[in-house]
């Protein structure tokens, strides 16, 4: 796993996705299999964010890439319908988010995790 700073794209391409705009705009970080993007240098040492990233991880080792994708995509735009198009609602509560937010402050958490474990969110 390469944690990587890369301020321009996930200002600008993640941007275009992100609800802050202007100074603030785009993902703090991004897990993508075998790198994190960062947008800022400062939370590439951030445990908690590390954490979440990694759950995304232990995710993806079950999901293979391929699935992984059309599982939170397809996640997050049934929940685009369930939450009346309130983009926030609708990330938080993809599956996949709901275990590594609810679980991003447990540093053992991965290390007992039980496998599927978001599919029982
Ligand atoms: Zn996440």
């Amino acid at each position: 796993m390469k944690l990587i700073h890369a301020n321009w794209y996930m200002k600008n391409i993640t941007g275009l996705f992100s609800k802050d705009k202007g100074a603030n705009r785009g993902f703090t970080a991004q897990y993508a299999v075998f790198w994190i993007f960062f947008k800022d240098k400062k939370d590439m040492t951030n445990q908690v964010l590390l954490n979440h990233e990694l759950i995304h991880h232990e995710q993806v080792k079950e999901l293979t890439p391929f699935l992984f994708l059309p599982v939170y995509l397809g996640n997050y735009v049934i929940n685009l319908f369930r939450y009346k198009f309130d983009t926030d609602k609708a990330y938080r509560n993809i599956l996949l988010e709901k275990e590594a937010y609810q679980n991003e402050n447990n540093h053992t958490y991965r290390r007992n995790r039980k496998r599927y474990a978001w599919l029982f969110k």
